[in-house]
């Protein structure tokens, strides 16, 4: 689970970071309804693919083109979006002043290490 404040993130969500939980396949998660897709190269300089609701345009899920066995889910899809606890920031260096976000939670300028 993790806060991403790339610049991406923040144009799609409209606000300062997006919110994500990622699993490493689609297994065990369950998707109703059939979503839209478009390409975008992130800050990484890599492929995402981001998948939005043709009815009312949230966002719902992404994938990328580098680690294609990923599966990411934004938060707030959730069944029970009180359970979601981001345990990274990512792109911490696009960040803004007034996105305060958990100060115990660990920060990363771009992806965590490897
Ligand atoms: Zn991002």
């Amino acid at each position: 689970m993790n806060d991403c404040q790339c610049r991406d993130c923040q144009h799609k969500s409209g606000t300062g970071h997006g919110s994500y939980l990622t699993f490493p396949g689609k297994k065990g998660v369950q998707l109703k309804g059939t979503a839209t897709h478009w390409d975008i190269v992130g800050d990484s300089g890599n492929k995402k693919t981001r998948a939005f609701c043709p009815n009312c345009g949230s966002p719902v899920y992404m994938t990328f083109s580098a680690m294609p066995e990923l599966f990411t889910v934004h938060a707030a899809n959730l069944d029970d979006p009180g359970r979601y606890k981001p345990q990274a920031v990512t792109y911490h260096l696009r960040g803004h002043a007034w996105d305060h976000l958990d100060p115990d939670v660990p920060k990363f300028d771009r992806m965590p290490p490897a």
